[in-house]
Parts: C-alpha cells; sequence; structure tokens
C-alpha cells in the first residue's frame, strides 16, 4: 500500500511469530491460497468490476484506488489469493478434510462493496467465499460474524436482504466507513458501540443482539470477518477490546457452530494494526477455532 501504510507486510509475521511463540502453530496444517477465478469472484463483484481492476494493476509503481487503497505490481495476485484463501477454506472444510480454518491474507476484504474497491479492500474475500459455499456447495444458511473496529460496509452491501445469509457486526461509530448505524435488511444485526467502549460493552452486544440472531438464524456455516482493529492496543480507533474478548466471541460463536454447523468454522483476516496486539489476539482467536484451548 505504499511507506508508511498501516496495512503492511508485517502483519502477517506478527501472526506467524506469535503462532511459533505459543506453540499452536505446530498444531496447524497449512495451504497455499490458490488465486480466485473471475466465475469465483463474479458471484459477487460484477465482472465488468473485476475486469477493471485487472486493468488498472500496474507493471510498475503505484495507481491508488482511493485515498487509502492502493495497488503495486504485487497487489493484484495478492489479492486473488487473499479471495482464493476463503474459496480453498470453504472446500476444505465443506468435504470434511478440515473441521475449521484462518485465513491470514491482505488486502482485507470487508470495505469493498460490489462495484467499489474502498478501505485497503479490493475484493471482498469473506463475500466472495460464502458464496462459494452457497453456489458451489448447495449450503443454504451461511452466518458472517465481523469483530473488525470498523463497519462491515461491503459485506453488508453485498448481501443485505440475501435471506441465506446472516450478517452480525460489531464496530466503533460514529467512524469510518459511517454506515451501519441503522439495519438496512432484516438479515444484518449491526451493533455500534461509542468510542471507549470494552470487553464490558462488547461481550453485552455480542450475548443481547449476536446469539439470539444466530440461534434463530441456525447457521450451517459460520465465516468471521476478523479485524483486531478494536484492540486496546491499536490506535486505529478507539475501543479498548483485549486479548482474552477476542477468545471469548470465539468460544460463544463455536459454541453456535457446534450446535448447527457441525462445529464448521471459517476466518479471514480483516484490520489489526498494533503488531504485538494483532499477532496475540489472532492466537486467541485461532487456539478456539482448533479447538486447542484447553
Ligand atoms: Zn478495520
Amino acid at each position: 500500500m505504499g511507506a508508511h501504510h498501516p496495512e503492511r507486510p508485517e502483519r502477517l509475521a506478527a501472526i506467524d511469530d506469535q503462532l511459533i511463540a505459543s506453540g499452536i502453530g505446530q498444531h496447524l496444517k497449512r495451504y497455499e491460497a490458490p488465486l480466485a477465478t473471475d466465475e469465483q469472484l463474479a458471484r459477487v463483484h460484477p465482472r465488468e468490476y473485476v475486469r477493471a481492476i485487472r486493468e488498472i494493476a500496474p507493471s510498475e509503481g503505484t495507481v491508488h484506488l482511493d485515498p487509502d487503497t492502493a495497488m503495486n505490481r504485487y497487489t493484484l495476485p495478492a489479492a486473488l489469493r487473499a479471495a482464493g484463501a476463503g474459496v480453498l477454506a470453504t472446500d476444505l472444510v465443506l468435504k470434511g478434510e478440515a473441521k475449521s480454518a484462518f485465513c491470514p491474507v491482505r488486502p482485507p476484504g470487508h470495505h469493498a462493496c460490489r462495484a467499489r474497491a474502498m478501505g485497503f479492500c479490493i475484493f471482498n474475500n469473506v463475500a466472495v467465499a460464502a458464496r462459494h459455499a452457497v453456489q458451489a456447495h448447495g449450503v443454504e444458511r451461511v452466518a458472517i460474524i465481523d469483530f473488525d473496529v470498523h463497519h462491515g460496509n461491503g459485506t453488508e452491501d453485498i448481501f443485505e436482504n440475501d435471506a441465506q445469509v446472516l450478517m452480525a457486526s460489531i464496530f466503533q461509530h460514529p467512524f469510518y466507513p459511517y454506515s451501519g448505524a441503522e439495519d438496512p435488511a432484516p438479515n444484518m444485526h449491526n451493533v455500534p458501540l461509542a468510542a471507549g467502549s470494552g470487553s464490558r460493552e462488547f461481550r453485552a452486544a455480542v450475548t443481547r443482539v449476536w446469539l439470539p440472531a444466530l440461534e434463530e438464524f441456525a447457521p450451517q456455516l459460520i465465516y468471521f470477518s476478523a479485524g483486531f482493529d478494536a484492540h486496546v492496543e491499536d490506535d486505529m480507533a478507539m475501543l479498548r477490546f483485549t486479548d482474552g474478548d477476542y477468545g471469548w466471541v470465539t468460544e460463544q460463536i463455536k459454541a453456535i457452530a457446534e450446535r448447527y454447523a457441525e462445529g464448521r468454522m471459517i476466518s479471514l483476516l480483516e484490520g489489526g494494526y498494533a503488531l504485538s496486539a494483532l499477532g496475540r489476539s489472532a492466537v486467541q482467536h485461532i487456539r478456539v477455532l482448533a479447538g486447542l484451548n484447553t
């Protein structure tokens, strides 16, 4: 994304470092993310949009898609693999080869709307994966849990009024991208939190809003848009979540997954810019996803 941009390659190394330090990395099976195909992307984005991104991708230098979102010559393959990771994870989990999956991908995806890149996001990775589950595997009810500090406006744009997808999002408000204060459709469960909110407000909102909605929906597969930028140490925003909150929320969602979805959970990295907090929080999340929390 350019020098001094918070969405930087070191983010993935920070997660890897903590996987090693915690000892849980050795229990995980690793896969290389394939490139998403145009057909997979076209389940979410108009073909003209996919074509335009391919055409604008530079062979040298940098082009900006919006003030925060740039492409260099490595960005298009990275974006295609970020979307492809969720597709592969979906195939592995639905074929029973894995019970759960975490996709440490860059660029993130949840601000990418149907036909618009924004907020560091080019393709909506979690949406491409969820549509793959529905259209290629015939899954009828998919839930997307988004705990990034920013509202997942792109995911909302794509799935609003899609009865096969429930989206639950908690985020700081008012804050970028300044959407989500109200639910635009019955399948959307937005919880805006005021700046300064911490563990208590987060856990209360999950318990009051997310869990009853998920119980009623009975998802057959659960995705996470896993952003860790609501952490108290992350100065991208002003929420005050702790490492333990990410383990806790994953446990709450896992209980739903075990009741309705055969335990199937797939998580895709979104934000998280304070490197140490990102690595530690991701490990809390992955530990529960992988069933290594005892
Ligand atoms: Zn974010």
